[in-house]
């Protein structure tokens, strides 16, 4: 298969049809600009599982994304989009960067959820952006980022939703948003526990990426634990 593009947990290979990829997913765990690396066995399958169910839920919920199905253990067919180089990201409670930037507590409950954008700029460290940057870097229109902020929030209330109903509490999350061969806005890249904070709702542990961040425990046992609650009662 043609390799498109290996980013630091997955890779984009093409098919043989023109307008559709598939995502593969890596066991690398990178944090803090990938300065903070590891290979964690069999990562990738349950970041594929757990991301597969979570397109398949917000597909069900009339949310467009990239996903067509789930191919292998490790693959997921989707669209071929072009990506927008930002990361949006939805917060309930208060952790991770806006704890550290705004000087704030740490599991503050966030009400309405609060919608941030960031420039998907590795050499720059992703930096906050408002409409204001984007429009000057010219990352998208003013109607794309109302409209990704509309699906970003309309996300957040599905996802939420369904997490509550398993145990989990979905502090934050980051989407990615891409235009698909048809034209149409779409939730595109991954949604697991890389790319969300998880809390157990009864304990408050952090069964997330936090715990390879802050070393806070096995990686690996808190995925395993996001799935069996998702796939469970
Ligand atoms: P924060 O801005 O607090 O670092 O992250 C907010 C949320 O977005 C967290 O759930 C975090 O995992 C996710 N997030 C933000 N930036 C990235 C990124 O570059 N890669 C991944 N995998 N997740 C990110």
């Amino acid at each position: 298969m043609e390799k498109l593009y290996e980013g630091k947990a997955k890779v984009i290979y093409k098919t043989e049809e023109e307008d559709k990829v598939i995502v593969f997913f890596k066991d690398s765990a990178t944090a803090f600009d990938a300065t903070k690396r590891a290979e964690i066995e069999g990562k990738g399958v349950i970041n594929n599982t757990i991301s597969s169910l979570l397109f398949e839920l917000l597909e069900k919920s009339g949310i467009k994304t990239h996903y067509i199905k789930k191919i292998s253990d490790r693959e997921m067919l989707v669209w071929r989009a072009k990506r927008f180089d930002l990361e949006v990201v939805v917060r309930n409670i208060t952790a991770g960067s806006l704890c550290k930037r705004l000087g704030l507590e740490e599991g503050l409950e966030l009400k309405p959820p609060l919608v941030e954008f960031f420039y998907k700029n590795d050499q720059l460290h992703d930096p906050l952006v408002c409409v204001e940057h984007i429009r000057l870097l010219n990352l998208a229109e003013d109607w794309q980022v109302q409209s990704m902020k509309e699906m970003a929030l309309k996300t957040n209330q599905v996802l939420k939703e369904f997490f509550k109903g398993h145990g989990l509490l979905l502090v934050d999350f980051k989407l990615e948003f891409g235009i698909l061969p048809d034209g149409s806005l779409a939730v595109i890249d991954e949604i697991s526990p890389d790319t969300c904070r998880l809390w157990d709702a009864k304990t408050g542990e952090k069964l997330d990426k936090d715990r390879f961040r802050f070393d806070l425990g096995d990686l690996m046992e808190g995925y395993r634990r996001v799935l069996e609650k998702i796939q469970g009662g």
